[in-house]
């Protein structure tokens, strides 16, 4: 099997006419950068489960993407970050949600999956879980991003939650897809979510078979986009269901999906998705999404715009 990995940075209202060319060769940068970090896993015969890890924890490292450092403000002017993670030979998985200072929420809940009987743990709970596992936590200021900052002002203090990526056209959930020398097929997801949120709102990004889903009988997919609409459509277990059941390809499951199934529903974003022999798709329905591939270490993509 030829191992190859599949990463998003959040999809949206990314037009070419808004961002400077300085801005387009940093997101290709850190894209380029995280395929690099899961790719060198799964050359060295490591798992599709450590390469997803390793590409996020690379972009939730990178303030460009909202997730880690650079995650969006909550209505109290804090990080509150959600990330899952799940593997395809077992149907293992792991998830947190609205958890506060985790350097690196994806590592969470790949512990939650790997050293815990659960599946999914909130707040205090899975930030006592983090520390009892030794992980990294970082101050307020560590998670701190300017524009986030500036974004999060404007609607301070108001009902409003915007999508990172509405008016001020920029992304950031951050997700990757693999499969492994091995065949088994990993994904996983993590966010910041909405800025301005509150009453702990939860997106699609933390829930199993909403933002993140793999199984080796099918595909690997993880999600970005305004995720209330992606929780509705139950968008990741979907294609791997109409795979599945339909006997559709990878290709045409996304389609269904992404095109006709969230347009209706006025869904906006994307996914990325591969299947167990080794297709990969990247479909979005939003003016752009920050994506890439790698299938050696010199035929490889990263792309923003449709
Ligand atoms: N899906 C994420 C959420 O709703 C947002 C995103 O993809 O940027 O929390």
């Amino acid at each position: 099997m030829f191992p190859r990995i599949v990463i998003h940075g959040g999809a949206g209202t990314i037009l070419k006419t808004e961002i400077t060319t300085e801005k387009e060769v940093a997101y290709k940068l850190a894209l380029k950068e995280a395929l690099q970090k899961g790719f060198a896993i799964l050359s060295a015969k490591g798992s599709a489960i450590d390469a997803v890890t390793a590409a996020i924890v690379s972009l939730e490292d990178c303030p460009l993407f909202n997730a880690g450092k650079g995650s969006v403000f909550n209505a109290e002017g804090r990080h509150e970050m959600d990330a899952s993670i799940m593997s395809g030979d077992n149907l293992s998985a792991g998830a947190i949600t609205g958890v506060m200072n985790v350097k690196n929420p994806i590592v969470l809940a790949k512990t939650v999956m790997q050293q815990s009987e659960h599946v999914f743990l909130m707040g205090e709970g899975a930030e006592i879980f983090a520390r009892k596992h030794e992980l990294k936590f970082e101050l307020d200021d560590y998670f701190y991003d300017e524009f986030r900052y500036q974004q999060w002002l404007k609607i301070k203090g108001t009902d409003t939650i915007t999508l990172d990526h509405s008016k001020e056209k920029k992304f950031g959930t951050v997700g990757a897809v693999a499969l492994d020398a091995f065949g088994n097929l990993a994904a996983g997801t993590s966010t910041g979510g909405m800025t301005n949120k509150r009453y702990g709102r939860v997106g699609d990004s933390p829930i199993i078979g909403a933002g993140t889903y793999a199984n080796n009988a099918t595909c690997a997919i993880s999600c970005t986009g305004h995720g209330e609409l992606f929780i509705r459509n139950v968008v990741a277990y979907d294609i791997s269901c109409l795979m599945e059941y339909k006997g559709l390809s990878l290709h045409e499951a996304c389609r269904i999906v992404v095109h006709e199934k969230l347009v209706k529903m006025g869904g906006e974003g994307g996914l990325i998705a591969i299947d167990a022999q080794g297709n990969i798709a990247l479909p979005f329905n939003s003016d752009g999404m920050y994506r890439g591939w790698m299938r050696s270490t010199d035929d490889f993509l990263t792309e923003i715009y449709s």
